[in-house]
């Protein structure tokens, strides 16, 4: 009878859009005690628009935005897609980048017309040895509005704040709301600002929040989440989470996300839609119950 249950429900899920890759899944789902998950691309739309830019003293708008777009043009970061598309809304044309680096996690640094320019979060201008000034204040209250705030400094000096703001995804909320429903701790684990992250966990109602991780350190805040609370899930998009989908107890994967996160998952999410987290659980839950 065992093996039986275990076809139904994975059939179940199938077509209710929850793929179950792995024979073991399903099982292991029915014990899960926290819920983490990735916050860019999968509690929200992974599409950021640039919503603020504030200058320094003496430095103009559209001067900045010249220099850090030329320098995002480099990046695949969704980050650098939302200050690009600005850029060209305002019509202003790119110069020609010389050098290029991204740090993952940090930022990106590019050599422009002689100019040394970095862009990115403020632990780049903090290893960059920036002197930031006022523009903390203003990043600071981005922030609390759950924006993304980034810096960009041209050599040596602050230049702007720029913020970006990616929407949250229409099913989100419900998505959360039916998981603590369920009895579980949801957490939300981001290599954004802090700041930025608690403002949309205390919006989401997100039980626990680990921000500024570092694109290896989500396999860390896995285990620590692990140690703390018990049998931890783990729902991603990206490349940056194939790592933690693999060390948590059960990977879910966004299935509009990308291969790499995919490959690395026991369950995909074909449709996409967070709700689906509650819907493996539910069918584990039941399904585990009939084979008893
Ligand atoms: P996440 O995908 O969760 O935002 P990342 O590690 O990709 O995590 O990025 C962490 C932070 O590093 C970003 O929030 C941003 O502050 C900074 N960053 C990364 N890439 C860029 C970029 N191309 N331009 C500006 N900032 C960047
Ligand atoms: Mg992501």
């Amino acid at each position: 009878a065992t093996p039986t249950s275990i076809m139904v429900g994975t059939g179940r899920g199938a077509e209710l859009g929850v793929l179950f890759r792995k024979g073991d899944a399903l099982q292991v789902m029915e014990g899960v005690k926290v819920v983490a998950l990735d916050k860019t691309g999968t509690l929200t739309e992974g599409r950021p628009e640039l919503s603020d830019i504030v200058t320094a003293d003496g430095m103009s708008e559209a001067d900045v935005l010249r220099l850090v777009a030329a320098a995002e043009a480099q990046s695949e970061h969704p980050i650098a897609s939302a200050i690009l598309r600005a850029a060209e809304e305002r019509g202003i044309a790119l110069p020609k980048v010389d050098k290029f680096r991204a740090l993952p996690g940090y930022g990106i640094k590019a050599e422009i017309e002689g100019k040394t320019v970095l862009v990115g979060a403020d632990r780049l201008m903090e290893r960059e040895k920036i002197a930031l000034g006022a523009l903390t204040d203003t990043a600071a209250s981005l922030a609390r509005d759950g924006k993304t705030p980034l810096y960009a400094a041209i050599d040596g000096a602050p230049a702007a704040v720029l913020a970006v703001e990616d929407p949250i995804k229409p099913s989100t909320p419900a998505a959360i709301e039916a998981l603590h429903r369920m009895g579980l701790e949801v957490a939300m684990i981001t290599g954004d600002n802090s700041a930025t992250a608690e403002a949309i966990a205390q919006r989401l109602g997100i039980d626990h929040v680990t921000a500024e991780v570092l694109p290896r350190g989500k396999v860390k805040a896995i285990e620590d989440l692990r140690a703390a609370h018990g049998i931890t899930a783990f729902v991603g998009d990206g490349i940056n989470d194939a790592p933690a989908l693999a060390a948590a107890d059960i990977g879910l994967a966004i299935g509009t996300g990308t291969d790499v996160a995919i490959g690395a998952a026991d369950v995909v999410l074909v449709s996409g839609e967070l709700p689906g987290v509650a819907t493996a659980i539910h069918l584990s839950r039941r399904t585990m119950r009939n084979i008893r």
